[in-house]
């Protein structure tokens, strides 16, 4: 039997601490999960035999053959002990109930892997339809030239692997559409070294980078070139990439971004660079801009309604952060040099 009196310390605790947080904790005989009341990241609680598991995303049960359970909600406090074990009932406190959730969105776009299911809902799934909803609001360019001349068709590629489902939905949306195009590996990436953008140091992330990609030159060669990524964030790996499949002497180079423009930094969790550092601020949101400084012939964003439109809504409570890309915070922040309010209301 837990004594009242823990439980309510540990709901003090949280109900003391602001912003997003998914935490688990472990104490001589319980093992304790915590999401923060807006679910700001996903947090899932699934079962092995009689153990239980708390993770983000529910890949980690996959791995482990593991049943998958519930989310643990936004707000929540499990608290698993023997009885719990015995009786195989979750002991479920409420540190506070938003009235609206303010889930990540970038989870949907880049953080989360595609075979997970967050938010109530399968990544792959939603991916596909971000993808789909960039592919009506920013076509391929020349969608109706030149008919079924394999040479002369548009090439859309992925940036591997992060874009690779995205990019499924892209095609498939033109392809309803266009028989002047073709989805192909053009970029090959190497699985020994990790993700870039959150790399300290550009000489670091940049030889990174370098080493991470490569081009399948016979696929490029004298073609259209769509390049379908989730996010440009400083511009270092896109721009490298481009530059790399310049070398396989493509006729033109189209980018197509999943995301809008990001033009904040993330005070929930994600590493991002700071605002002066996002090449969105660095043109001051000019896309042409910044199209001129990536060097290619166009350049489209998803749009802010468009992404939101994209995005299932699985509860009455479900909404999204897009902080990073309207800069208004749905949970209040503090920087070195303001606060700043919530404005999700606004
Ligand atoms: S600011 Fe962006 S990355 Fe951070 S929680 Fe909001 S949507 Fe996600």
């Amino acid at each position: 039997m837990i004594k009242k009196d823990f439980i309510e310390k540990l709901l003090d605790v949280f109900r003391q601490v602001e912003g997003s947080y998914s935490v688990v904790l472990l104490t001589d005989d319980k093992l304790i999960a915590a999401r923060d009341p807006y679910g700001v990241r996903p947090f899932i609680m699934g079962k092995l035999g009689d153990s239980y598991i708390f993770a983000s995303e529910t890949t980690t049960l996959d791995i482990l053959n593991a049943e998958y359970v519930r989310e643990v909600e936004p707000g929540e406090i499990i608290v698993i002990d023997d009885e719990v074990v015995k009786t195989g009932k979750e002991k479920s406190y409420f540190i506070d109930k938003a009235e609206k959730y303010k889930h990540c969105i970038f989870e949907y776009i880049y953080f989360s892997r595609p075979d997970s299911q967050i938010f109530g809902e399968k990544v792959d799934k939603v991916r596909r339809k971000i993808g789909a909803s960039l592919a009506i609001e920013n076509p391929p360019p020349d969608k109706d030239n030149p008919g079924d001349d394999e040479e002369k068709k548009v090439i859309i590629i992925n940036v591997p692997d992060s874009s690779n489902t995205a990019t499924l939905g892209y095609f498939n949306e033109c392809v309803k559409k266009t028989k002047n195009i073709k989805h192909e590996i053009g970029l090959i990436r190497s699985h020994y070294v990790g993700r870039t953008f959150i790399e300290p140091g550009q000489d670091h992330r940049q030889m990174k980078v370098k080493t991470k990609f490569n081009i399948v030159k016979g696929v490029l060669n004298n073609r259209k070139v769509v390049i379908v990524d989730d996010s440009i964030v400083r511009g270092t790996t896109i721009k490298l990439l481009v530059d790399l499949i310049k070398q396989a002497n493509p006729k033109e180079i189209h980018l197509r971004i999943t995301s809008p423009p990001i033009i904040s930094p993330c005070y929930y969790g994600m590493d991002f660079p700071s605002k002066e550092e996002l090449i969105a601020n660095q043109y001051r949101g000019s896309v042409e801009e910044i199209r001129k400084a990536l060097n290619v012939d166009s350049l489209n964003y998803l749009s802010v309604d468009r992404l939101l439109d994209s995005v299932p809504r699985t509860s009455e409570k479900t909404d999204y952060c897009t902080a990073c890309f309207t800069g208004k915070y749905p949970i209040p922040i503090e920087t070195e040099n303001e606060k700043v309010k919530a404005k999700f209301d606004e």
